[in-house]
Parts: C-alpha cells; structure tokens; sequence
C-alpha cells in the first residue's frame, strides 16, 4: 500500500520550491531594508500560550489546533504567541527599546483545506515591539505594501481600529443590542458568538448574517479620544507615505489580543481565500503573557502559500529557468572516472557542475546537459583522455567547440572567459 502525505500537509516539489524561494529572499532583502531581524522558534509551545493569548473563544483556539492533549502542548497556529513567548524568555526589550522581528515557518491549523488553505501552511510574520507610535503601524502596512509592490502582487489594504479596553466594552454593549433584536436570523455560530464574542460576528462570512449585520454600529464611531488621535495619525502617516487603503468597519481578525489598528491585506484573485497578509496592535499582550508592564507591540503574518499562488499567476515567472556551469559528459569507463575527479575540482572553485555516471551514450548525455541549462559541455572520450584533452562546447553558441586541457585550472579559466 502507498502511503501518501496527509490531508492538508503538502510537499513543495523542485519547480515549484524556487518560487517560494524567490519569495523569501525578495521578504528578506525588503524586512532587512527596514531594519527587521530574524528571530527562529520552536513549532511546539504549551497549548496554554495559545489559550492565553489568542483567546479561548476563537476558531483557532476552539477548533483549529494540533494538541496533544495528554502532554498539554500544541504544535503552533501562529507565530505572534511564540514569538512573544520568546521576546520575554530572554529579555530582549533589556537589550534594546523597541525590537523589530521577523520570523518565517510552518504553522498549523485543523481546517477544511482548500486551494490557498492547507492544515500546515507557511507564514511570514513581522512584529515591532516596545513601541505604540502610530509611525510604526504606519511603517509596517508601508513595508508590506512595499513588498507587494516589489513582488509585482496586486492587493488592497483594508484597516479598521478595535480600540482598547477604555472605549470597546461601551461599544460591545452596543453591539450586543443590536445583535439581540436579531439573534433569530443569525447563523448557530453567530447566534453562540453572540453572547462569547460578539465581534466576530461582524466578520461572519455567511450571506444572511452580513445583510444582518449591514447597518451595525461601528466601534470607529465609538473610539475614546487617544484611539481616535491614534487612528488619525496612523492614517496621516499612510497618506504621506502614498500607501492607499480602505476603511472595513466590520474587519475585526479572528484573534482576541488585538487593539487599536488592525489590517489586512486582501486579493481579489484567489477566490475565498482572499487574505494574503493580515494583523494589528496588541498593546496588552506582553504583559499578560508574564511580560513588563506597558509593552506595546504590533504585527501581522504573511500567507506564503497564497503568496506563491499569486506569483504562479503571474504571466512572467520571476523565476530563471535551471541554470549550470558545467556538464561533464565521460565516454567511455575510464574517462568516465577522470571526468568524476575533475566535476568535484571544478565544484571546488565555485562553478555549479553536473554529470552522468550511468555510462550514457553522448547523445544522452546531451540531452541531460540541455535539460539542467548547461552553459558548457566538457566531453571526454577515452581516446582524448589519453592525450590529456577533452572537447569544450559552448552551450550558448552550440557551433563553438575547442579542445581543452584536462585540468581544472585550464577549464575555469576558459568558463570565466566566456
Ligand atoms: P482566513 O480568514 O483566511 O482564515 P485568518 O484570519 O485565519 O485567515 P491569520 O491568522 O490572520 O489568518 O493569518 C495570517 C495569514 O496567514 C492569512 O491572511 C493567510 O494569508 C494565511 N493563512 C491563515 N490560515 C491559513 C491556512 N490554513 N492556509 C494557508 N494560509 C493561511
Ligand atoms: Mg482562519
């Protein structure tokens, strides 16, 4: 019996792995231009950091996580928890003020996995501790649009602020009445929602319950005077960096521990799955993670796989094609062995370097050559081995051929030439 990899956990193949690793390194050179390092972590925490921080009452919490149960730990959903788990463990805010992270690896949810929607699925998440300025929210949603923008991806910036524990219960309580004078039209999660987290509801994807929800109050009426300025000069700061966005009222994220701004980033080329990168401000969470007093922090994390998608969408691949240096084609048994010594010297100084050891005919081995973009052919045959030369071709320009030393040194100079 074959054994295949799981439902939702899926192999990223040669041909497909260069997108992705196009991706990480365009992210990478973008968050080091920002001045963001890299932070790794371990995939798995105590379920409890995921309990305390993303909120007992949320899809992840309550249905989407991998725990053992018996050891009460829990291989990861998201990487804010960890990543913050790891910021207090070895007192990074002693180290410098404000810390700028960045962190990238697989996290996983039990979900119906769909295109875009896997059970491990890969983010990239970026977070700015220790500060509240409206700057650094500003700087943040500027660096991914940055990036969007660099990555030739087409998205939407959608924002949205959920206040802070001074002006929300207010709003909630308002809510909370409007949701119950229509309570009997809701969907069963919107109508348990209503009394556990009553948010969410605004976000429920389900067509009756947003005709419901279409003239609830909206808590950016509702903000107290500091989130109101907040929100103001975060949006300031947008416009002068020429960053575009839209106001959501109803996006409010599928995380407890968010306040004040929230955002996403959202495609209109992936059908239901339609955000690429999504997060906010989490002003409390350090501290009830264990952490110092008034520690600030905002984030979000990148979807790769819908990244990915995107990219494969694309009419260019930003992807150059399988690239060599060199083939070395052996004819022959014995020249097959010299060629074996010179493909590890010529590895030794830099080149990239393939060759058959399977005693293929030439043409074959021509055509292997072809297929992994050889920009040179060294073909040896018995005979030439024992004059010591072998015949150099020049993949690019398939007419030049010379006859060639057989030393590594005669042959890295003659590659280096061209
Ligand atoms: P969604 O509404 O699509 O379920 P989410 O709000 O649960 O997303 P977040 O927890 O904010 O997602 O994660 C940030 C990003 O990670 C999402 O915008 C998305 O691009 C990606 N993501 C989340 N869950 C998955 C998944 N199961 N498979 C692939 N990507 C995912
Ligand atoms: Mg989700």
């Amino acid at each position: 019996m074959k054994i295949k990899a799981l439902k939702g956990f899926k192999d990223i193949v040669p041909g497909e792995v260069e997108l992705w690793q196009y991706l990480e390194r365009v992210a990478r050179e973008v968050f080091d231009r920002f001045h963001f390092r890299e932070i790794r972590l371990p995939i798995l925490e105590e379920t409890e950091l995921f309990a305390r921080s993303i909120g007992e009452a949320t899809d992840i919490v309550e249905k989407e996580m991998y725990t053992f149960v018996d050891k009460k730990i829990t291989m990861r959903p998201e990487a804010t928890a960890s990543l913050l788990r790891a910021y207090i463990e070895h007192g990074l805010y002693v180290q410098k003020p404000v810390q700028r992270l960045f962190t990238i690896g697989p996290m996983f949810r039990h979900e119906r996995p769909q295109r875009g929607r896997l059970r491990q699925f890969h983010q990239m998440d970026i977070e700015v501790l220790g500060t509240d300025n409206p700057l650094a929210d500003t700087e943040l949603m500027a660096m991914a649009a940055m990036l969007f923008e660099e990555l030739d991806i087409n998205v939407s910036l959608e924002l949205n602020s959920l206040g802070c524990p001074e002006c929300r219960p207010g709003y909630r309580a308002r809510l909370l009445a409007y949701i119950a004078e229509r309570h009997d039209a809701l969907c069963g999660d919107c109508k348990r929602r209503s009394t556990t987290n009553p948010l969410r509801v605004l976000d429920c994807k389900v067509p009756s319950c947003r005709e419901q929800i279409l003239d609830a109050p909206s808590l950016l009426d509702h903000l107290c005077g500091p989130c109101k300025d907040h929100f103001e000069q975060v949006q300031a700061g947008l416009r002068q960096l020429g960053v575009s966005y839209r106001l959501n009222k109803f996006m409010v994220r599928g995380l407890d521990y968010y306040c004040r701004t929230t955002f996403e980033f959202i495609t209109s080329d992936l059908g239901a799955q339609a955000a690429v990168a999504a997060g906010g401000r989490y002003d409390g969470l350090i501290e009830t993670l264990g952490g110092p007093k008034n520690s600030p922090g905002i984030g979000f994390a990148m979807g790769m796989e819908r990244l990915v998608l995107l990219l494969q969408q694309q009419a260019k691949s930003p992807v150059e094609e399988e690239k060599i240096d060199l083939f070395v084609a052996g004819i022959g048994a014995q020249a097959a062995r010299a060629g074996f010594g010179l493909v590890h010297e010529m590895r030794a100084r830099k080149f990239s370097v393939a060759m058959d050891y399977e005693g293929r005919s030439l043409k074959s081995q021509m055509k292997q050559a072809d297929k992994a973009g050889a920009r040179f052919v060294l073909i040896v045959g018995d005979d030439e081995l024992a004059l010591g030369k072998g015949i150099l071709r020049n993949m690019m320009n398939k007419e030049e051929q010379q006859d060639i030393a057989l030393s590594a040194s005669a042959i890295a100079e003659c590659l280096l030439k061209k």
